[in-house]
């Protein structure tokens, strides 16, 4: 196929992803801007494929059955809450594609085809010029080395994340040398990269690579716990992007490049603004130190004889009288499917004149946007739902404050007690109002596993029981006011 046809039709699929993004970016453009991305790698793939000359297309179709059924399957039976172990996965299926195109690229030039495991490590008397002649062929390696880096690094750390997000992996475990320790793995790891760009025949430095990305890769993951979760995942999302564009590099095709660096540069911006949401520097995150669990905070010490509990129809008594009402959903919401009724909820108080808002948590739930998928799912009009920044000044002005299966986006801690794993995590201050009403089932934890002092204090009212049977109630109590 003619070149200027194929990079015009790459230019084509840029345009198409950098659309579908930009539709992501809001609810109501969304479902079309996936389909754009989606249409865009569907053109840019059988452009690929048509454009090599010599191809057995039984593999690919084989591939293409085999992934479509798996993935379709996943697709229709994941659970909304279970969306960030799913996204966990295919950032790790993608580090993994990385990292075996760049092996196999690699040994296609060394000329030799292990046919075991074993014969991987056979030496090879290589010919550089296999990867390019003079500064090229250093490029060429280099691309290929930092691939198996950051795709083996990328594949173990991502099942990690999965692991820890769907509960298979409970405890935290790290190298005994922390961030030091982590610091001295990547270093050992690129130095074997440097001895296979100076001897592209050290096949020996080559699989070190792989096996020190890999335990890089569990070994970051491993320690993190509590709230720090999905700023990992995010970061591993863009490593899987610099990873297919590295790819890009080697196999010598533009689009993945342009694919590769628009997931690597949306990966690292979303990774900011989650750092920022939970309080994390970059750095921090980089070298894995992180807040562990706050399983040494005792709850009976600060839940004991204080917290004070209601019923639905006594909540709808306040809600009948109050001016300005805002609803703080967070995982809970979305564990009860109660965003329907939250809705129904919020019509039935504006039937009665009061003012409702949403107040939105960048965090709140599993994975970013969680609250807003919800409830834009319920049709709530977008314009209601408020960001932590602008919704914060409005609290002291405010009547009620119901807040639907969120805990940790309101621990008071993360503002007032220094040395609490979550200090300095910016929440929703809805403490602030005249009242809070707060609805789950006990007064477990929430996902960082500390004790939250809101429940404990004396304008608080727990409404105990599942969040959708417990909106429902108050809707009908209120609506026979
Ligand atoms: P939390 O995890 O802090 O708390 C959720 C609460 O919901 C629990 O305390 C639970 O209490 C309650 N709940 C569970 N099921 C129900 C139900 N059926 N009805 C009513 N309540 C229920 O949630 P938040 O949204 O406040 O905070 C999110 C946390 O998750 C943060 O720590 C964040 O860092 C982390 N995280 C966020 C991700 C994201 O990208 N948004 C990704 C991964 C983690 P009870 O059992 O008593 O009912």
């Amino acid at each position: 196929m003619n070149e200027n046809i194929v990079n015009f039709v790459y230019l084509i699929a840029g345009v198409l992803f950098i659309l579908g993004i930009k539709g992501l970016t809001k609810p109501k453009t969304a479902v079309r801007g996936n389909m754009l991305s989606a249409l865009g790698m569907l053109i840019a793939v059988v452009v690929t494929l048509l454009n090599m000359n010599t191809i057995d297309y039984s593999y690919i179709v084989a591939g293409v059955l085999v992934g479509s059924i798996v993935g379709s399957i996943m697709a229709l039976r994941i659970q909304m809450t279970s969306m960030p172990q799913m996204v966990a996965l295919l950032n790790g299926f993608g580090g993994g594609a990385s990292l075996t195109i760049a092996l196999a690229e690699y040994y296609t030039k060394l000329g030799t085809t292990p046919a075991s495991f074993a014969e991987l490590l056979n030496p090879v008397v290589a010919d550089s010029a296999a990867f390019g002649a003079g500064p090229e062929g250093t490029v060429a390696l280099l691309a290929i080395g930092l691939t198996v880096l950051i795709g083996a690094l990328t594949l173990t750390g991502s099942l990690v994340a999965f692991a820890k997000l769907q509960e298979l992996m409970k405890k935290s475990y790290g190298l005994p040398g922390g961030p030091i320790g982590n610091a001295l793995f990547l270093i050992a790891a690129l130095v074997a990269v440097a001895l296979v760009v100076v001897n592209p025949g050290n096949v020996a430095a080559m699989v070190a690579v792989v096996a020190l990305a890999l335990l890089l890769g569990l070994f970051l993951v491993m320690p993190i716990g509590g709230a720090d979760m999905p700023v990992v995942i995010a970061l591993l999302n863009s490593y899987s992007g610099i990873a297919a564009a590295l790819a890009g590099f080697i196999l010598g095709n533009t689009v993945l490049i342009i694919a590769g660096s628009l997931v690597g540069t949306s990966g690292l911006i979303l990774t900011r603004i989650m750092c920022v949401a939970m309080n994390r520097s970059l750095a921090n995150v980089l070298f894995g130190k992180m807040a562990a669990g706050g399983e040494t905070i005792d709850a009976d010490e600060v839940y004991a004889g204080k917290v004070t509990s209601a019923q639905p129809d006594e909540v709808a008594m306040l809600l009948e009288t109050a001016q300005r009402v805002v609803i703080v959903p967070g995982y809970g919401m979305a564990m009860a499917q109660a965003q329907h009724a939250v809705r129904e909820l919020a019509d039935a108080m504006e039937a009665k004149g009061v003012e409702v808002e949403y107040g939105i948590h960048p965090v709140a739930g599993r994975m970013p946007g969680h609250m807003n998928v919800l409830l834009a799912e319920a049709e709530v009009p977008y314009d209601n739902l408020v960001e932590m920044d602008r919704i914060n000044p409005t609290f002291e002005d405010t009547d009620v404050v119901i807040v639907i299966g969120a805990n940790d986006v309101t621990n008071p801690m993360a503002r007032d007690v220094e040395g609490s794993p979550i200090y300095g995590m910016p929440i929703l201050n809805v403490d602030k109002a005249k009242t809070v009403v707060v609805i789950k089932r006990s007064l477990s934890p929430g996902f960082a596993g500390l004790p939250n002092p809101l429940f404990a204090m004396d304008h608080t009212l727990m409404v105990y029981g599942d969040g959708k049977k417990a909106v429902v109630e108050m809707t009908t109590a209120l609506n026979q006011a």
